[in-house]
């Protein structure tokens, strides 16, 4: 059944067939079509693209050949309305044209009754509308009903042609979760799928109506913004992005924390193609996942370079693993109440071979980003128990070790097992083991580091939390974490005592630590006014250059031997 009255419009033809065809739709008393007629073939064009039609009847019985022409011309314009064809006969040449040349069907004038024009006209209509939902479903995503990556780019083509005609800007975010291939394993991908409705529902929320949100991949989403006025505008929608994303997500029952990484290509400064945007857009979202979650990042020049830049990165990272170019270097932490060195955190220190030793800041991040770090992380843990047993050896102090621990490395199915057997075959104490993990970390992949963190603790080895103040984190998480210590971050350090917001804060994460049971570690102590107020305020422990930097363990080895003479 047609609903509501479908508009059926006669091209060409002639007066008394279109009374005819008239009175042929009419004999029901609820009308179910509304004929209209354009005479003129110069105009059909023009009245199809008006979009007011449902049908069109197209006479090819009295001018066949602008008839023909003008319904080939029709179907190379792309019109998608359902065209009838009127012919003098039912199998003759006219009727195989007008197939051949795109319409939906042909009726014979001559045999024409009402039963047979309706039943035509109501399939034609029928199918057409059936057509356009399929047409609309290939652009929706069915999960998330937001557009897919086709409209996504038909909308992106629009958007930088207005762009380019208004000269206006035009910011492209695309926005990547962390892990979600991690999620998947784990909870399976209707748990997968639960979570990015969610997240296309958090976004459709948090975005204005103009701009554009498309799911164009598994876990990924892209937002199209025209309307802003300058980049801080860009900037503000990814923090409101990252912030929606940010509150735990149910997914079958558990919350999960996840994150996400934003990066941001604008026109015209990185491109006019729908292209030449989303490759930078990509190169900018892999620069803010290599800086472990919850980042935005815009695409600047250095983006492309960089990405080259870390690429070679990559390759040398591989080369000094094999030609073992790494080495463990050890910074003292110091214990305030009686002066004595009670532990050390194992720093990596890259000997590279023409450029000498190369901070782990440098080369940490694109470990962690190319996956690269596992392995590494593997050998790191592997040295520094190796390093425990053979200063045991020449020392008498048995000093606790502790070893940074990056977010992708509990990341792996097989860390538990693998850290364990390493840590076994060494012959090293695990109670003299300490992992440091940062807010950030532990956040970005909580249900997996938790279940990390409770099996290796089970062997005795404990906890810290690294770089304490800089992350996000929420503390009815924390808690539930064997976590034994606090390391407040050496930015909070650094003007402690000439700054009181900073002493304030200092003092406000020590009595938050102490309260929790929990041990305080200040990080880059450098003078001795920084370890005076931390020893007035009970902080436990310091680390810093005022004691001594990361030093080789053969250094290490001797200063420990020192101490120790200095003592008897
Ligand atoms: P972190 O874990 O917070 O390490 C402390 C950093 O502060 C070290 O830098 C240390 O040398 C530096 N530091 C210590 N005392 C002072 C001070 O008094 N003043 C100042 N200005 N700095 C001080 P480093 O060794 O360059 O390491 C930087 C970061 O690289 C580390 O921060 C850690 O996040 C990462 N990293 C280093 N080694 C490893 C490793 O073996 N594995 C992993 N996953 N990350 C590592
Ligand atoms: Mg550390
Ligand atoms: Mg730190």
């Amino acid at each position: 059944m047609l609903n509501p009255v479908a508009r059926i419009l006669l091209l060409g033809s002639e007066p008394s067939e279109y009374s005819r065809l008239s009175d042929l739709l009419e004999p029901s008393c609820e009308p179910q079509y509304q004929l209209l007629w354009c005479e003129r073939h110069q105009s059909g064009l023009s009245e199809i693209s008006s979009g007011n039609y449902d049908v069109v009847l197209l006479d090819c019985v009295h001018q066949p050949d602008i008839s023909l022409t003008l319904l080939q011309e029709i179907t190379e314009q792309g019109c998608k309305v359902p065209i009838v064809a009127l012919t003098e006969q039912v199998g003759g040449p006219i009727a195989k044209q007008v197939m051949r040349l795109g319409a939906t069907d042909f009726l014979c004038l001559s045999k024409l009754d009402s039963y047979l024009l309706e039943r035509c006209l109501s399939y034609a209509v029928e199918k057409y509308e059936t057509d356009k939902k399929l047409s609309e479903l290939s652009l929706y995503d069915p999960l998330t009903g937001v557009p897919n990556r086709v409209l996504f780019r038909q909308a992106m083509e629009e958007s930088i042609e207005r762009a380019k005609a208004e000269q206006a800007p035009l910011a492209l975010l695309l926005i990547n979760l962390d892990g979600f291939k991690k999620i998947n394993e784990i909870y399976g991908s209707e748990a997968g799928d639960q979570l990015v409705a969610t997240m296309a529902e958090r976004l459709n929320h948090c975005v204005r109506k103009s701009d554009c949100l498309a799911r164009v991949g598994a876990d990924e989403f892209t937002l199209l913004l025209e309307d802003y006025e300058n980049k801080e505008d860009v900037a503000l929608v990814a923090k409101k992005v990252i912030d929606v994303l940010s509150n735990p997500f149910m997914v079958s029952g558990t919350p999960l924390m996840v994150s996400c990484s934003i990066g941001i290509a604008t026109y015209p400064e990185c491109g006019d193609t729908v292209d030449g945007l989303l490759r930078r857009a990509n190169m900018a979202m892999v620069q803010a996942k290599s800086q472990r979650g919850s980042q935005y990042c815009f695409y600047n020049e250095d983006t492309g370079a960089d990405a080259l830049h870390r690429l070679n990165l990559e390759a040398d990272i591989r080369r000094a693993l094999r030609r073992n170019e790494f080495e463990m270097y050890y910074q003292p932490r110091v214990a305030l109440e009686t002066g004595e060195t009670v532990g050390m955190e194992a720093l990596i220190r890259w000997r590279h071979p023409e450029r000498g030793l190369v901070s782990p800041n440098e080369f940490i991040p694109v470990a962690e980003e190319s996956g690269l770090i596992v392995s590494l992380g593997y050998w790191i843990i592997q040295q520094a128990c190796q390093d425990i047993v053979e200063l045991d050896k020449v020392s008498s102090s048995t000093l606790d070790v502790a070893v940074n621990l990056s977010f992708r490395q509990l990341q792996d199915s097989m860390f538990v097992e693998t850290a364990s057997r390493i840590i076994k075959q060494s012959g090293a104490d695990p109670t003299r083991l300490e992992f440091e993990l940062t807010e950030t970390a532990i956040m970005s992949n909580y249900q997996e580091t938790y279940e990390g963190m409770m099996a290796l603790s089970k062997l005795g080895i404990t906890f810290s939390l690294d770089d304490f103040g800089t992350g996000f984190s929420s503390f009815a998480h924390i808690q539930r974490l064997p976590i034994s210590a606090l390391k407040v971050d050496r930015s909070f350090i650094k003007d402690v005592v000439s700054n009181s917001e900073d002493a304030i804060i200092v003092k406000a994460m020590i009595n938050l630590a102490h309260s929790l049971d929990l041990h305080v570690v200040a990080e880059g102590v450098e003078t001795l006014d920084q370890v005076q107020f931390l020893w007035q305020n009970y902080c436990d422990q310091v680390q810093g250059f005022y004691f001594s930097p990361a030093v080789s363990a053969k250094d290490m080895s001797l200063m420990l031997n020192q101490r120790a003479t200095a003592c008897m």
